[in-house]
């Protein structure tokens, strides 16, 4: 009952069921199962219950809802909420309560969508595995022995594990389509600026953007309709019109379409085979649905991590100084009596060094480092001249096609644990997506099978700026022909590898 947003709707407007129902069905099932899979790092259930009841009441009142009327989503702990903390998964912000909502939950709340927690990442969204949190690393509802990807993996995670049928995450390097592809669901990064990043705490606010997850093309349209649109308080948000996806997605044929298949990606090593054999399926699938497969270069594509891990932490290292423990965040005091620590930059070291976990420590440190004066022309401006050669890249290649087509990450989910202590290897992870958020182009990752490990893959369409619904489109007639997206992982195996990291 809670894998499909139009079923949700479906069941509602028939009387079959209810919002409290619902609601009350995505909350069992979210205490049943996330006691192994640690997706959620707050759960509300009297403010979900409450906020059903009003849909049910309004309904019966007559009163026209919104589009997600009643339908359980789920938000990842980087965007405000009024009502519930916000934590970014990090000790630092572990007593945030923002005064405010953030855009996108505003959108969500007049959408008459449920909101019934904030799920689990990698703090301040650092990370491919969402084992940088301090709640403990989340699961992969497919193998519990398994990273989800990350960092939004508690968002991927608690769709995959049928808690919620949709939920939000956000990609600045990936972070929405990998745990995506890990997961085996759903997920869209959005061209940079089609949806408002106000109340979106910034990691690297040049390639920040929220996006809706959700197990197919069919269930994050309705959601990415929601959310997208100008917002004056987001000095980046464009103010353009926003057409409707769910309209977009109607149509089997994709004749006259041309896909570039990116030529790097297939010959990259360190891929797994079957995921180059799952692109290969999958643009036979596009063909035999009308498009034109072109092979295509972008000839900086092996610069993407290098520029990517420049300016993402020279971004971060600006936009974290503010947790100081004075002006925001965690505080330290004497850890016998509680009391100030003496001198101001006495309370701003120990503040950041107790607050902060060590990937963003390292993060505050390369990006210190890339911005500093004698080094900067060697790397931040570097790194800045780089990404206009990528952008090219993409604008050369979508003057010849209309999408491309490559895979979303090299591997599928890795075993918790086996990468933490190497970060090279975790920003490897990052290796087919960082290109999206560095060109500002919104990309789309979709499930396409399962590796030798019964582990899912996934493929990666990205369109011109702006494009989604070319990119919706294509992705829904794909999960037209295609089942992929329909498997369920049994999560009903008992867990015995819980164990909650500090
Ligand atoms: N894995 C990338 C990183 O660690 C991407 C993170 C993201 O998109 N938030 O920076």
């Amino acid at each position: 009952m809670l894998d499909s947003v139009s079923e949700i709707l479906r069941l509602q407007s028939a009387g079959e069921a209810s919002a409290v129902e619902i609601a009350s069905a995505a909350l069992d099932r979210i205490e049943t199962a996330d006691g192994t899979i640690n997706a959620f790092t707050h759960l509300n259930r009297e403010l979900t219950l409450a906020a059903a009841a009003d849909v049910d009441r309004r309904r019966s009142a007559g009163e026209t809802l919104g589009p997600l009327a009643g339908v359980p989503v789920a938000v990842k702990d980087v965007l405000c909420t009024h009502d519930m903390p916000t934590t970014c998964s990090s000790k630092m912000l572990h007593n945030f309560h923002p005064p405010y909502d953030s855009g996108v939950v505003e959108k969500l709340r007049a959408a008459d969508a449920v909101i019934v927690g904030k799920t689990n990442m990698d703090e301040f969204a650092m990370g491919a595995s969402t084992e940088n949190s301090a709640f403990g690393v989340t699961k992969n509802p497919w193998d519990t022995t398994r990273i989800p990807g990350g960092s939004s993996g508690g968002a991927a995670a608690c769709v995959a594990a049928s808690m919620v049928p949709i939920s939000l995450g956000t990609d600045t390097g990936g972070s929405i389509r990998q745990p995506a592809a890990m997961c085996g669901v759903t997920g869209l990064k959005p061209t940079y600026g089609r949806v408002s990043r106000y109340g979106l705490i910034a990691f690297a606010s040049s390639l920040d953007q929220v996006g809706p997850i959700g197990w197919s093309v069919q269930d994050i349209a309705p959601l990415m309709e929601t959310i997208a649109g100008h917002d004056k308080r987001d000095s980046t948000s464009l103010n353009l019109d926003v057409g409707s996806y769910v309209d977009a997605i109607k149509g089997t044929d994709l004749t006259g379409i041309k896909i570039g298949m990116l030529r790097e990606s297939m010959e990259a090593e360190g891929v797994d085979p079957t995921i180059k054999e799952a692109v290969k399926e999958a643009a036979k699938v596009f063909e035999k649905a009308g498009a034109e497969l072109i092979d295509i270069n972008l000839p900086h594509s092996e610069y993407w991590v290098p520029t990517y891990y420049v300016i993402a932490p020279s971004e971060a290292s600006s936009n974290l100084s503010r947790y100081d423990g004075a002006h925001y965040g965690h505080r330290a005091a004497d850890i016998e009596t509680g009391a100030e620590l003496g001198p101001l930059v006495t309370t701003y070291c120990r503040s950041r060094d107790e607050g902060f976990g060590a990937e963003v420590k390292r993060r505050i440190m390369l990006g210190t480092y890339a911005l500093s004066e004698g080094y900067a022309d060697d790397y931040y401006n570097k790194a800045l001249k780089v990404r206009r050669l990528i952008k090219s890249d993409f604008d050369a290649a979508f003057s010849q096609v209309d999408l491309l087509l490559g895979p979303v990450t090299p591997t599928a989910a890795f075993p918790l644990g086996s990468k933490v202590d190497d970060p090279i290897q975790m920003y490897l992870c990052d290796l087919f997506t960082t290109g999206a958020n560095l060109a500002g182009i919104p990309a789309l990752s979709l499930p396409a099978g399962k590796d030798a490990d019964g582990l899912p893959i996934a493929i990666q369409l990205q369109a011109p700026a702006l494009e989604e619904s070319r990119l919706l489109f294509a992705g829904s007639v794909f999960q037209l022909v295609t089942d992929h997206h329909t498997d369920r992982p049994n999560t009903e195996r008992p867990d015995t590898t819980k164990g909650v990291q500090s």
